[in-house]
């Protein structure tokens, strides 16, 4: 796994983003949090406040429509029951108020006898339910929403016609068209709250809408919805509630009941549409902010590097010190006192450890005892030599010396082999310790004949030779060469043991040649 190198520049500028992010990010977030909730608050008592004006004005429209017709129906040209009389009525009551789509005169028979503007469906018998509900009740009547002879969704306002004696003749009617613009869309369509999303509508006293900005669900029936059933129960209030379309609502909510008719109003906004001009102000003071923040990275990034290129170029030099690799040494600038100080110290320690380091290097090549090369020692020697012999030795019995004599007269003797051993070899001839009494000589250049008459003058040596122990010791040898067995080092040795293990086998104070047959 490659893993990320940090450096002073890049942690510092890091560090410099969590704190402007944090920063900002905190800041917006409080003053978005802390204007949600007021901002949602609001909403919901403007909303219940502007349905209530709403259903007090849809109230005074019902009302006003209603004493319009009542005004009208006593009138004389309805009794003249002259469809062309009643006809120019129909028409200049169209046109003299805003308050209908359409007018209507119904005989008690439920023939229409004049209709503004639809002149066509003079003679017409209708059996629709407004009309149907007028001549059975023969009383002032608001219908609910169903679908008109002429052809529109409408709402149905009427009021029975009575003659000189009193006896009913039919019904005038003004009706509104709920699927186009009418006199109730006309009022509650100037919503000055559009562009957040709000909007109003109005249900009926059985939970019908008659007004939604949707003209697709006008008389729809939405009695189940939570706010439509309090409104229904004549309550006024506020509340959060999720829409038809999944959308949580800011609504406010209120009912009008009088004398003409019940309705409720529904004014709400979406939750989401609360905070938007907040987060617009926060994005704008972003983008104004931006170019300060570019400014201050900057100005960072210029000192980082001024600041951090001396001690950088400083860690790379004590890196590069250290994998003992030569490259001059970095510049300081007289300023900056620490890191010259820092500077100082490094190279002070460097060349302290670099001696000592020299010193234990050739230490741990060494047996202190014998001052013979160790078994480390080895395998460096063994890379550089081309043709040469080894003599490989171990002294006999040297257990029972130590048990004899004790350890620190056996330490003696091994320290006279090892003096013994010095004296026959030539210099170039390379002795190591590479066991507790077990030797090696390497002999470069050197043929099995010579190694064998090494060997054997070694061991003549000893054997006529008293060792500190008052007594001589004798070796069990064994001789290998490079130039018999073109094989490794680690081979040879393995061999040269072996034949060793052979000369203890057969006696002791033997040398016995190595070979691979
Ligand atoms: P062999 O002829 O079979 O080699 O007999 P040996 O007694 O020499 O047997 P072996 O090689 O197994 O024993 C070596 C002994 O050398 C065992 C250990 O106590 C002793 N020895 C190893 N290193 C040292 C040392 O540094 N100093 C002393 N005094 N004794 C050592
Ligand atoms: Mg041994
Ligand atoms: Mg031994």
């Amino acid at each position: 796994m490659k893993s990320i190198k940090l450096n002073i520049n890049i942690l510092s500028l890091t560090l410099l983003t969590f704190a402007v992010l944090g920063t900002f990010i905190g800041s917006s977030a409080s003053s978005i949090l802390v204007s949600k909730s007021n901002l949602e608050n609001n909403y919901l008592v403007d909303n219940q406040f502007y349905a209530q004006k709403l259903a007090d004005t849809t109230d005074s429209l019902f009302k006003d429509m209603v004493k319009n017709l009542r005004i009208e129906s006593q009138e004389d040209e309805f009794l003249t029951k002259d469809p062309e009389t009643i006809q120019h009525k129909l028409n200049t009551m169209l046109a003299a108020t805003s308050f209908f789509n359409a007018t209507w005169f119904v005989d008690k028979t439920g023939q229409v006898v004049s209709a503004a503007p639809h002149t066509d469906l003079k003679g017409r018998k209708t059996n629709t339910i407004g009309a149907r509900e007028a001549l059975r009740k023969k009383v002032p009547l608001i219908s609910e929403p169903y679908v008109g002879l002429n052809g529109h969704l409408i709402m149905l306002i009427s009021f029975p016609v009575y003659d000189a004696n009193g006896n009913y003749t039919g019904f005038l009617g003004g009706s509104i068209n709920l699927d186009e613009n009418n006199s109730l869309s006309n009022i509650l369509g100037e919503h000055p709250q559009h562009e957040s999303g709000s909007y109003v509508y109005v249900v009926d006293s059985k939970g019908n809408l008659i007004y939604h900005p949707d003209s697709s669900r006008i008389r729809e029936n939405v009695k189940d919805n939570e706010v439509i059933k309090k409104v229904l129960q004549g309550k006024d209030g506020s509340q959060e509630i999720v829409n038809s379309k999944g959308i949580t609502m800011l609504a406010g909510y209120a009912s009008s009941n009088s004398s003409v008719g019940h309705w409720g109003i529904v004014s709400q906004t979406p939750k989401e549409a609360v905070l938007k001009p907040t987060i617009e102000l926060t994005k704008q003071v972003s983008v104004s902010t931006l170019p300060f923040i570019t400014l201050v990275y900057i100005i960072t990034y210029i000192l980082l590097r001024k600041f951090v290129k001396p001690i950088r170029d400083l860690a790379a030099y004590a890196q590069q010190i250290t994998e003992n690799k030569v490259i001059t040494k970095p510049h300081i600038p007289d300023w900056y006192f620490e890191l010259k100080e820092l500077k100082r110290a490094v190279l002070i320690a460097f060349d302290f450890y670099e001696k000592r380091a020299n010193y234990a290097e050739n230490e741990s090549n060494i047996d202190p005892l014998t001052g013979y090369f160790n078994r480390r020692y080895l395998e460096k020697t063994i890379k550089d030599l081309d043709i040469y012999s080894i003599i490989l030795f171990d002294i006999d019995h040297f257990k029972k010396i130590n048990d004899q004599y004790g350890h620190i007269l056996g330490d003696e003797v091994l320290k006279y082999v090892a003096d013994m051993v010095k004296t026959e070899t030539r210099e170039i001839d390379l002795c190591f310790r590479i066991g507790g009494e077990e030797f090696l000589i390497i002999l470069p250049d050197t043929g099995l004949e010579t190694a064998q008459m090494v060997a054997e003058k070694i061991r003549k040596s000893l054997e006529t030779t008293n060792s500190p122990t008052g007594k001589p010791v004798t070796l069990s040898i064994g001789i290998g060469n490079t130039s018999t067995m073109t094989i490794h080092f680690e081979e040879l040795l393995n061999m040269t043991d072996q034949a060793l293990y052979r000369a203890k086998q057969e006696g002791r104070n033997k040398t016995i040649i190595a070979s691979d047959q």
